[in-house]
């Protein structure tokens, strides 16, 4: 699209009272007020996109949140430009969810609309400066000054000028006096052109000539014609062979996509002689990236206990809301969803999926996809923009009843939710810790469905504390518990290999304890797969001299860089900071470098040493970081490419390969070790996350752990299986020390690049806290477990609120006005204040 909107300088409105206040995308803290121009008042309505002037020079696509007839006090409204959609973009029920995310996060409502509008959406311009149609310098009567002429001159030779080609063409900055003073002497127009940053996918097409198609004795000759033009002759058979014109002329109209006929080799040249000779005809159209597929599964027979889940998740969804179905890994979770979507969609209503990110390239979109086909939007992170916005615009047509996406699906267009299924909730990846808005998927979903008058299923092996809290503690939620798996197939037994033990006995190879060597050996043996574990969490290799002790640190960020074997770099995985690794030792010249840690390269090398005839694969940040490179591993992995497979918590989720049989976890203490209130549900979680892998069809798996610490409690639990046991024991800790779920937390991080002024802004802050009359303690600052990240000293305050919602909200709003009373200060102008709620 593109509209030329001419410069409202030139044509004032006054004397309507009519305003919008527009949400736009940059991080300020309220809507804007501006006047809505007769001509367009009839075009208002709320959600639609509009271009507005912001500052000076800046064009920007703003959403219209509300329309009333107050002007604003302590500025002019400025007119709107141009209003975009007939059709809203976005409906009334988001515009609630925004401002809900906003004021609950702590953030703007631009920051949460840049969030939720694929950028597809936004609109980018400039302001261009183009000759006016009726200007002759002859019979001009104002005279002109030499700046003036120069712009005139440069606009005889190029239709257009952008404000930076003028103020090049000057030398000079301040170029809007002169541009408003060849506006007032009609030398000049100002415009606008904006352009949608979406572009629809376009394919050329070919098709026979209609007159050809429709008569069959013309087509004859034509292969007269073309006999002994062997080339020409197989691009006509090719098109005949895909579109059978002979017996249905219409089919003739669609045509057949250039590339697929000319997929064998064909040449180029020979379809052009066949245009030019008016045989064939090209044509432009436009078509859905996002492929559609048949829906192409047989009829699922549910077993009695996925039938009983089904009627009690019904059931409790009379009363309640919101239902925590808790069925340990294989139980046929998907199964059930997949009954209850389909009764949503059914009933007209839609329904959305969220998954964590690495999930949604997995089996379960597949089964999906067979179930559902077309009418299944999925929404990923690595989808390029114009998909998004497909699946986007998918959704306010209808084309999409049904959407399975990451966390930033919660921002699509829906306007009659029925249902919204978390699968996983309790992933830590549904909250997004940066930019604004650091959002929790899972909670927002929950409130999503709210405004939706809609219900949720939140879905786990493992449920998160609060979640679990909610469905027991609070009955907040209703609950549903499976606790077998689905069919023949077995939970695996489980095996501590305890690594001290080991060491002492000199069984010890590089690594790997002897039973974890037998049991990979016994599964290879058998042509059995093999997945082992390594947690990322505070755990990456790091290289160090063996003579003086140094480790490469970041110039930028207090934190060891990480050691990178494939493109032997150094890296810091804060700030992207990298060097090549040295030689020799920096501090003292020495030459014995090692590498430290333990990362994933580093088990896959001791893996090939133990194992020299298995075919190892690792499934990692650095080999998945192509769009297709997940896929691609698990592809080798499903087909039985790779015999051992090592991952981090990439290979935790959602994979379902019967021919699994060993887990091995390398190193279980590095889970339970990090100092964080919820490492011991994390380690829980991930521990039984990815045993759940092993054994998923009739063949006994197996699991090994490698421990140091063999009785710990959590170890006994996990082997188990007893969920409750763990909670309990857990749960009374987080009380005792007042952690979530019995308070709330805000985490508010001070940044400033002088460590002094940090820390100043930081205690001011702090002490302000202190004395709003909220129950609450309050924590810190402490300098940060990271003290400086890309030059930037952070102290860090913690919030713990009691529970009740209404202090919240009051809490949320005093710290926002003390922290613009500290940004006030000169001194602290720079300072950055950045608040978490629920963090991680
Ligand atoms: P979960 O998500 O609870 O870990 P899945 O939904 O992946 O479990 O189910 C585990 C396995 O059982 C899958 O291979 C699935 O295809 C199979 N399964 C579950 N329910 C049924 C059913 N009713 N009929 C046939 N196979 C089923
Ligand atoms: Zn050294
Ligand atoms: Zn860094």
């Amino acid at each position: 699209m593109e509209s030329l909107i001419t410069h409202p300088d030139l044509f004032p409105d006054e004397g309507n009272n009519t305003f919008a206040d527009i949400i736009l995308p940059v991080p300020i803290p309220r809507m804007f007020t501006y006047r809505i121009p007769t001509a367009l008042v009839s075009q208002v309505q709320i959600g639609a996109r509009v271009i507005v002037q912001f500052g000076r020079k800046k064009v920007l696509t703003g959403i219209i949140g509300k329309v009333h007839s107050k002007p604003p006090k302590a500025y002019e409204a400025k007119p709107i430009l141009d209003i975009l959609d007939e059709q809203p973009t976005v409906n009334p029920l988001q515009i609630r969810f925004w401002v809900w995310m906003a004021e609950y996060y702590c953030c703007h409502i631009g920051e949460v609309m840049l969030a939720a509008l694929p950028s597809g959406l936004r609109l980018s311009s400039e302001s261009k400066v183009q000759l006016h149609p009726n200007f002759v310098a002859e019979e001009s009567p104002y005279p002109l000054d030499a700046r003036e002429e120069l712009i005139l001159e440069a606009l005889e030779n190029r239709a257009e000028l952008s404000y930076e080609d003028c103020e090049k063409i000057l030398g000079i900055k301040t170029i809007h006096p002169i541009l408003k003073s060849l506006v007032y002497k009609e030398a000049i127009l100002i415009f606008e052109r904006v352009q949608d940053k979406y572009t629809p996918k376009v394919e050329t097409r070919i098709r026979l000539k209609q007159e050809i198609a429709e008569d069959k004795q013309s087509l004859e000759q034509l292969f007269e014609q073309l006999s002994g033009k062997a080339k020409q002759e197989s691009i006509l058979l090719k098109y005949l062979r895909d579109i059978p014109v002979f017996n249905n002329p219409s089919l003739n109209e669609k045509g057949l996509d250039k590339a697929s006929l000319l997929e064998e080799g064909d040449s180029e040249s020979s379809l052009k002689t066949l245009i030019k000779n008016g045989v064939f005809e090209s044509f432009k159209q436009v078509v859905n990236r996002i492929d559609e597929t048949e829906v192409t599964a047989g009829e699922i027979i549910l077993s009695e206990r996925q039938e009983l889940a089904i009627s009690e998740i019904k059931s409790h969804f009379d009363t309640k809301s919101t239902v925590l179905l808790h069925g340990i890994t294989g139980s046929g979770k998907t199964e059930i969803y997949i009954q209850l979507i389909k009764e949503v969609l059914d009933s007209g209503s839609q329904v959305l999926m969220l998954l964590p990110e690495i999930a949604l390239t997995t089996q379960i979109v597949s089964r999906l996809k067979q179930v559902f086909g077309g009418q299944m939007g999925v929404y990923h992170s690595k989808y390029s923009d114009n998909e998004r916005v497909e699946v986007w615009n998918g959704v306010i047509s209808g084309r999409f009843p049904f959407v399975v996406g990451v966390r930033s699906s919660i921002f699509l267009p829906f306007d009659s939710l029925g249902m919204i299924i978390v699968d996983e909730e309790h992933e830590s990846s549904y909250k997004q810790f940066d930019p604004a808005p650091r959002f929790q998927a899972r909670d927002s979903a929950i409130m999503l469905a709210y405004f939706h008058q809609a219900k949720t299923l939140l879905g786990s092996a493992t449920p998160s504390f609060e979640s679990y809290f909610n469905a027991t503690e609070t009955q907040k939620y209703g609950l549903v518990e499976l606790s077998e798996r689905y069919g023949k197939s077995n939970l695996p037994k489980f095996h501590l290999a305890d690594l001290g033990a080991d060491k002492r006995k000199n069984l010890l190879k590089v690594d790997s304890t002897r039973m974890m060597r037998e049991k990979i050996q016994e599964a290879l043996s058998k042509q059995e797969q093999v997945l082992i574990f390594q947690n990322r969490r505070g755990y990456s290799p790091y290289i160090q001299c063996e003579d003086c002790g140094w480790t490469g640190q970041c110039i930028q960020c207090d934190v060891s860089l990480t050691y990178h074997q494939f493109a032997e770099e150094l890296r810091c995985h804060y700030c992207g900071y990298k060097e090549k690794v040295p030689t020799s030792c920096p501090a003292c010249g020495g030459s014995h470098l090692t590498t430290m840690g333990m990362g994933t390269e580093r088990i896959e090398e001791s893996l090939s040493l133990l194992f020299p005839e298995a075919r190892i694969g690792r499934m990692d940040l650095d080999t998945t970081r192509s769009k297709y490179g997940y896929q691609k591993l698990l592809d080798e992995f499903g087909s039985g490419h790779i015999d051992i497979l090592v991952g981090t918590q990439m290979i935790t989720k959602g994979l379902d390969f019967g021919n699994v049989t060993v887990v091995g976890v390398w190193d279980g203490d590095r889970i339970l070790n990090f100092p964080d209130f919820r490492s011991g549900e994390r380690a829980y979680q991930q521990i039984t996350q990815v045993a759940g892998r092993a054994g998923r069809r009739e063949a006994k798996g197996n699991v090994i752990i490698q421990t140091r610490k063999a009785d710990e409690a959590i170890y006994q639990q996990v082997i188990k299986g007893d969920y409750l046991e763990f909670y309990q024991h857990e749960i009374h800790e987080r009380k005792k020390f007042y952690y979530p779920p019995y308070v709330k937390l805000i985490k508010i991080t001070t940044r400033h690049s002088d460590f002094k002024t940090a820390e100043k802004a930081a205690m001011d802050l702090h002490r302000q806290m202190a004395g709003i009359a909220v129950k609450k303690i309050v924590l810190g600052p402490e300098k940060a477990l990271i003290g400086r990240i890309k030059n930037q000293y952070q102290f860090e305050s913690l919030i713990k609120l009691d529970r009740s919602g209404a202090s919240q909200t009051e809490f949320k709003t005093q710290i926002a006005q003390i922290q613009e009373q500290i940004t006030a200060k000169p001194e602290f102008r720079s300072v950055r204040f950045i608040v978490d709620v629920d963090p991680n």
